[in-house]
């Protein structure tokens, strides 16, 4: 099965919006929280109101200086992300690095299969003004950890052609954009489109030209480079593709960025 003799093609399921396969966010999320106490990793329990537990997962490294954060599952209508963390958490193949990692930020959206929460809002344009009560908790739990050093965040994308990479790399330090791209060309078409979502793509791969102070709305990689990491790297699979190719798909570019990391 190879992308690039055209074998996969788009199932033509996402008209206006996802519909392709969904998970039990429940089960997935207490999948990850299995396989992280089994794994060593601390569980901070960052909210815990109303029927609402968001949670994220630490290990640090007895000798390692660098720190590295993951997140996903902000749209609830992205469920490779929080599967690939799974995948991850039961491979424990990580960098020697210490870890931070956020399995599901919106787990209100997902029984829903929709993009925002269940009140219908954007988490991922929460992260300025901090109207919500999962992006406020988060905020305050990352204002408690110390900076990171690289951060990765897995979404998806319902209208994309292929993968793509969407770099925050302000101070131009050496880039993994095209090394992380190149990991999943064999696996995954790569986006071929001009823009997306009004910004240009190149090689799959877009450098968005933004100046924080000027944007109304910020989102969680954003909101990272100004206040937490130097780097950020957004991961998006297509998702009009079968979800178990967009899974192994994102875990194989979250492990080349971290090899990327580590070396
Ligand atoms: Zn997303």
């Amino acid at each position: 099965m190879r992308a690039g003799d055209g074998v996969i093609q788009k199932l033509g399921k996402n008209v206006g919006r996802y519909h392709g396969e969904t998970i039990d966010i429940d089960h997935v999320r207490a999948e990850a929280h299995r396989l992280a106490l089994q794994h060593g990793w601390q569980c901070d329990t960052f909210l815990n109101s109303g029927g609402l537990t968001l949670r994220a997962y630490r290990r640090s490294h007895p000798h390692a200086k660098k720190n590295l954060y993951i997140s996903t599952g902000i749209h609830g209508d992205e469920p490779s992300g929080p599967l690939a963390i799974s995948r991850l958490l039961e491979e424990d193949n990580w960098p020697d690095a210490n870890l931070w990692l956020v399995p599901c930020l919106n787990p209100t959206g997902f029984p829903l299969n929709t993009r925002e929460n269940a009140a219908g809002v954007d988490l991922n344009r929460d992260y300025r003004h901090l109207t919500t009560t999962e992006i406020s908790a988060h905020v305050r739990w990352l204002s408690d950890q110390p900076n990171f050093d690289l951060a990765v965040i897995l979404h998806e994308d319902w209208e994309a052609n292929g993968f793509y990479v969407y770099e925050l790399n302000p101070r131009d330090l050496p880039s993994f954009a095209e090394p992380i791209v190149d990991s999943v060309r064999d696996l995954c078409p790569v986006e071929i489109a001009e823009l997306v979502d009004g910004w240009p793509i190149k090689a799959g791969i877009i450098r968005p030209n933004i100046h924080p102070k000027d944007r109304p709305q910020w989102a969680e990689a954003l909101y990272l480079v100004v206040n937490k990491t130097p780097r950020s790297y957004t991961l998006e699979t297509p998702s009009d593709f079968p979800l178990a190719l967009r899974v192994e798909t994102h875990v194989r570019a979250a492990r080349r960025a971290f090899e990327l990391f580590a070396s």
